[in-house]
């Protein structure tokens, strides 16, 4: 899709590129940028889709876009989206992919349906201190001082900001400010992290400071992103003659390498513990999409915390291989190396406690119902914990077992993951507090158990990253 000065361009389709019937394309990871690509290839680039592999590591496509649906295990949702209206490619590509749920609309016109009957909004924004207001929560608070740092990074050029950490550039009044507390508890930033990932987010999402304090903006599918977006995406590329390889771990690309172009030559793989791959001509396409942001999540239950896992790491493995053919490829280690600073937690609480009922009469009330309304917690220095009170369970599945008088499910992230595994060895969580869910010591003390009787906990380690 192409805007101009209306929408003239953007709803007319590009002409068909000279010689697309003789390429393939071969995209690596199967996670939303590779499904995408492959959406766009067909729909835009006029490529018949039995020219597509898709290559996937695991047995399922989304990456990072998940729902794992095992009741007996649980509900778990590795992260779940904020989404906006300004996500032109997103929007873009699910107003052409037909909803699995009502028939003769796209995903696109069902999203909207959802979140135009029951628009995001959160009347809780930030508590701290076990549920205590923070001072003018509705303010940005932001000083003389604390707006100039933050006017200074806003116009500053990105090789001013490259290679600074936020603490860096920003001053003490900065991050005594609201808005501070607003955009790390919405985007999961930390003291420590990159001076240009902050500068660009603030580009990026400029438009959503008048919402901060109330998360208005905000719009979400109606079960987790597995299966709003990925499963009805899915089907119309399969439709279409899309080849998806499962359990294909690939571990290098050659490359002729000139001054003018790079060419790919082989991508080598490792399926079922026996090496393939497949040499590719100039008529190949390759993409190599394979994300990392939860590269090496473990999964914790009830009586087990989540485990650190270092790697090896397929996804940072193969990028470093390729990033040392040239400096064109990029600097993995800028994102990767730096695990203690950018590790972090989630986990999803069930819970049919009687306190939870005000959530489950607003719940019955609405006829449309889906995830949202969000609150931010943060208790003492250097703990934030964000958590999402959804009306909607986060699973089709889990609606469809529990009926009307569902269980309410928390989705909860913590910012860093500090020191957990220490924490836990240390007895700070009070018995019977599931140890991959960071609480604050205050809010466990005694063996007494939060404020979920019957809950059930996952948690997962998830690394974001961090210059
Ligand atoms: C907790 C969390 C919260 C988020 N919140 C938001 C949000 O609010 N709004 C928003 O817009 N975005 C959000 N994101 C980001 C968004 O989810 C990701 O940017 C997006 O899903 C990445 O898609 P991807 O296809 O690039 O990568 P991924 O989804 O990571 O997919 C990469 C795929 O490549 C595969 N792969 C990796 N290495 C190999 C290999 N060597 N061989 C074969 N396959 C391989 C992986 O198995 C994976 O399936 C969030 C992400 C997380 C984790």
């Amino acid at each position: 899709m192409y805007y101009s000065s209306g929408n003239y361009e953007a709803f007319a389709r590009p002409r068909k590129p000279e010689g697309v019937e003789n390429k393939t394309a071969w995209l690596v990871g199967g996670g939303l940028a590779s499904l995408a690509g492959a959406a766009f290839l067909i729909r835009d680039g006029h490529m018949a889709g039995d020219k597509i592999t898709i290559l996937e590591e695991l047995k399922l496509p989304g990456g990072a876009l998940d729902g794992l649906n095992v009741p007996e295990k649980g509900f778990v949702i590795r992260g779940g989206r904020e989404l906006e209206d300004h996500m032109e490619c997103e929007w873009d590509l699910f107003r052409s992919i037909p909803s699995l749920e009502i028939e003769g609309a796209s995903v696109l016109d069902e999203f909207r349906w959802v979140n135009k009957s029951d628009p995001n909004y959160s009347l809780q924004r930030l508590t701290q201190r076990q549920g205590q207001d923070v001072p003018d929560k509705a303010l940005l608070t932001l000083n003389d001082k604390a707006q100039k740092d933050l006017l200074r990074m806003f116009f500053s050029t990105r090789e001013e900001m490259e290679n600074k950490r936020i603490n860096e550039v920003m001053g003490e009044d900065f991050f005594k400010s609201n808005f501070w507390l607003f955009w790390r508890t919405t985007f999961a930033f930390q003291e420590w992290h990159s001076a240009l990932e902050l500068k660009l987010y603030l580009h990026r999402f400029t438009h959503w400071i008048s919402s901060l304090a109330d998360f208005s903006n905000l719009k979400f599918s109606k079960y987790n992103q597995y299966e709003s977006f990925v499963l009805p995406l899915t089907k119309w590329l399969q439709d279409h003659g899309v080849t998806f390889r499962y359990g294909i771990k690939v571990t290098d690309v050659d490359f002729d390498i000139r001054a003018d172009r790079k060419q790919a030559t082989r991508i080598h793989w490792i399926e079922n513990g026996a090496e393939g791959g497949v040499d590719l001509g100039p008529d190949d396409l390759v993409f190599i999409t394979i994300g990392s942001l939860v590269e090496n999540t473990d999964n914790g239950d009830h009586h087990t915390p989540a485990k650190l896992n270092e790697g090896p790491a397929p996804a940072w493995d193969l990028w470093r291989r390729i990033a040392a053919k040239d400096p064109a490829f990029g600097r993995p280690d800028v994102f990767g190396a730096h695990i203690p600073e950018s590790k972090w937690h989630s986990a999803t609480i069930t819970t049919l406690d009687e306190r939870s009922q005000i959530h489950r009469e607003d719940r019955q009330a609405r006829p449309v119902q889906r995830q949202g309304d969000h609150g931010r917690y943060r208790d003492g220095e250097g703990f934030q914990l964000a958590l999402q009170l959804d009306r909607q369970p986060p699973t089709s599945l889990q609606e469809a077992a529990e009926g009307p008088d569902r269980v309410l499910v928390l989705f909860a992230v913590r910012g860093h993951a500090g020191r957990l595994r220490e924490e836990v060895d240390a007895g700070v969580y009070g018995r019977g507090d599931h140890p991959g869910m960071a609480l604050s010591p205050r809010r466990s003390d005694g063996g007494r158990r939060s404020n979920c009787p019957s809950s059930q906990w996952y948690s997962t380690v998830t690394f974001w990253p961090s210059t």
